[in-house]
């Protein structure tokens, strides 16, 4: 099959109406997806054409795909440098699933792996090779067979070539050196999700990109559901949150080691299948936690933020933070690692003020020589601010997100916690007075507090600081006794907003008098977005009716139809699980390569019971429909009594 759509060795390729069937035909055969993500034709056609890329999308856009398909049609061989040895060994057995010849190149390899790898090289037999970029000088790549060269490089992840950028690589220095020495120089095209200008502007010098195709999609990722949480009881709310997703695999984030581990055996204790993992773990621990996760062996991962890096397990329903990260980058970088197959996944922080407090302490205490500079703390505390309010904000998350990366979105999606929660607008004026009053006093007695004693006044505690100081006595004691101290703290927090109230000090900050006067003689009305209740957030499958079961026909925003969760059948999911897990096994590799969640749902709504029918499956091209076809339809006959004559 693969000889029919490969061009022969040195044609260029030229566009046309014939060759864009040959793009679609891979996508089906060897993928098994029946339309394109935003951006990838254009990319796809670009290389093709023979022109250098230089392409910026999200994080599950689909990237891989923009140069597999280009690699699969050029004759001679693609080289694909990457800088991490899980990453390519994750795509290259992906890419074998599939049917494709691909090998890697790097250090994990035993001599005699390395050989056996460049023997098939100089046979003509690896259409896609991945290699770290320390190899590439090492390597002689002057013997293929049959006068094949090479004609695409990619550089994967192609931010890690500038110093500005977060995961600087030396070794990305002497890409340009290598693709220079090639004769013919091949196409470079060059992919990254994160690329401030400047790196960008790296990116192309550094790596000698020639007049590159550019492009960068946009940031938005449908298919998360977006939900901030401000429980009193966060561990409560994390168990809720995890009983509620039991048929899916996730991540849990905390700020520190500590967390983990508390976070790790409170899980364990209440039953949860979850493994933990965080720099304070020895190596083998950490692997061996790693892989249980992606095996599927264990369903929950509890980690800090060094989890993440490498791990491309597209079969990702949830993250979970824990606690608030310090910047939106982080969060979107984090959560982004749900939904990456295109299947629905929920992205969920769970908000506690205490997280801002300790950012901070983290910010302007920090040892380290680089961030002690002050114009860069100042900046990380404005990063900060900006992570508060999302997580604080009424309006639309989705929006707040896509507004920080620069991007203009509408004021309601329709898939945050946000846009399902109805706020309403309510007067608090006499509230407002009481608070503001209740400051006032206590400054008269030359007093000030923090926002829980506050509370604790005016809800007219007796415990005993509140006795021993005598501030029973005040006017203002119990004067709000009725009133939750959740409704008092928001409210309180719109005066700090409003600039009615100051807050003072960095750990513990006191409330102290803003600009009140109008307020207090009721010269200012105040009105506030209040939620109504908080609504149950269930996760919610996009899925279910529109045919469409990835990325390839993304929902619009704040257009969706009610979805419609009633339906799905989790027990046969779980049954396919079973058996994936089981195929998985068998063949050593991770589950979510033998079929993604996103395969698995659409199997449940097609049911198809013959080899034809599950040719139509997400993700099912001819190698896995050989492969797989007859298993699964046979366990879906089994399960309808649906015998498919
Ligand atoms: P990135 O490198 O951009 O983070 P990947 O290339 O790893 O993303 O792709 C993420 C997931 O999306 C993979 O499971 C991939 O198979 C899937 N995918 C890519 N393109 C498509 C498409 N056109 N239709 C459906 N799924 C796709
Ligand atoms: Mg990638």
């Amino acid at each position: 099959m693969q000889r029919d759509i490969y061009l022969s060795n040195h044609d260029t390729y030229a566009s046309g109406p014939g060759n864009s069937k040959a793009r679609f035909d891979i996508l089906k055969n060897y993928f098994g997806y029946t339309a394109f993500r935003p951006g990838q034709e254009e990319v796809i056609d670009a290389v093709l054409s023979g022109r250098d890329t230089l392409a910026v999308m999200p994080t599950g856009a689909g990237k891989s795909l923009c140069y597999q398909i280009p690699a699969l049609l050029l004759g001679g061989m693609t080289v694909v440098i990457s800088p991490l040895i899980s990453l390519m060994k994750d795509q290259v057995q992906a890419l074998r699933e599939a049917g494709c010849q691909a090998a890697f190149l790097n250090s994990s390899l035993s001599a005699a792996e390395y050989g056996q790898t460049m023997n098939q090289i100089s046979c003509g037999k690896v259409k896609l090779l991945y290699i770290a970029p320390e190899r590439l000088q090492k390597t002689d790549f002057s013997f293929f067979a049959n006068g094949e060269t090479i004609q695409l490089v990619v550089i994967d992840e192609a931010h890690c070539v500038s110093q500005w950028g977060h995961d600087f690589r030396p070794g990305y220095l002497q890409i340009a050196g290598f693709i220079r020495n090639i004769k013919p120089r091949p196409v470079a095209a060059a992919f990254t999700a994160t690329a401030t200008p400047e790196v960008r502007e790296d990116i192309q010098r550094l790596l000698k990109l020639r007049d590159p195709f550019s492009i960068t999609t946009g940031f938005d990722r449908p298919n998360l559901y977006f939900e901030v949480q401000k429980p009193q009881n966060r561990k409560q709310a994390l168990l809720q949150c995890l009983e509620k997703r039991k048929d899916s695999s996730g991540i849990v984030y905390c700020a520190t080691r500590k967390a983990v581990e508390e976070i790790h055996q409170l899980l364990v204790r209440e039953g949860f299948s979850a493994v933990r993992y965080h720099a304070g773990l020895d190596d083998a621990e950490r692997r061996a936690n790693q892989d249980d996760f992606l095996y599927d062996r264990r369903m929950v991962m509890v980690a800090t933020n060094a989890f993440g890096m490498g791990i491309d397990k597209s079969s990702v329903g949830f993250v979970v933070h824990y606690n608030m990260p310090k910047n939106i980058e982080s969060y979107y970088q984090e959560a982004g690692r749900a939904g990456r197959d295109g299947a629905p996944a929920d992205c969920i922080l769970l908000y506690n003020g205490q997280d801002v407090q300790i950012n901070k302490y983290l910010i302007t205490h920090s040892e380290d020589s680089e961030t002690t500079d002050p114009l860069l703390q100042e900046h990380n505390l404005e990063l900060l601010k900006q992570m508060t309010f999302y997580a604080t904000v009424n309006g639309c998350l989705r929006q707040r997100l896509l507004s920080y990366f620069g991007e203009a979105a509408p004021a309601y999606c329709g898939h945050c916690s946000n846009c399902l929660t109805a706020f309403r607008e309510i007067d608090v004026t006499l509230e407002a007075r009481k608070i503001i009053s209740c400051v006032y006093r206590l400054r008269q007695r030359g007093r000030s507090f923090g926002k829980t004693m506050i509370i604790d006044i005016l809800r007219g505690s007796k415990n005993e600081k509140i006795l021993r100081s005598g501030l029973h006595t005040l006017s203002t004691w119990g004067i709000m006794a009725e009133t939750s101290a959740r409704r008092i703290r928001a409210i309180l927090d719109f005066l700090v907003e409003e600039g009615c109230l100051l807050l003072e000090g960095d750990e513990y900050p006191l409330v102290l008098m803003g600009r009140a006067g109008d307020v207090l003689r009721e010269e200012r009305r105040l009105m506030m977005k209040l939620p109504e209740e908080q609504k149950e957030s269930k996760p919610v499958d996009l899925n279910e009716d529109s045919g469409a079961p990835d990325g390839a026909a993304p929902m619009r925003r704040g257009t969706q139809r009610a979805p419609d969760a009633a339906s799905f059948d989790h027990v046969l999911f779980a049954k396919l699980r079973e058996l994936r897990k089981e195929l998985a096994e068998k063949e050593g590799v991770p589950a979510y390569i033998v079929f993604s969640d996103a395969s698995l749902r659409d199997i449940c709504r097609k049911r198809p019971v013959s080899l034809s029918g599950f040719a139509a499956v997400h993700g099912v091209g001819s190698v896995k429909l050989e492969k797989y076809g007859e298993v699964f339809a046979a366990c879906i006959r089994e399960y309808t009594g649906d015998s498919g004559e």
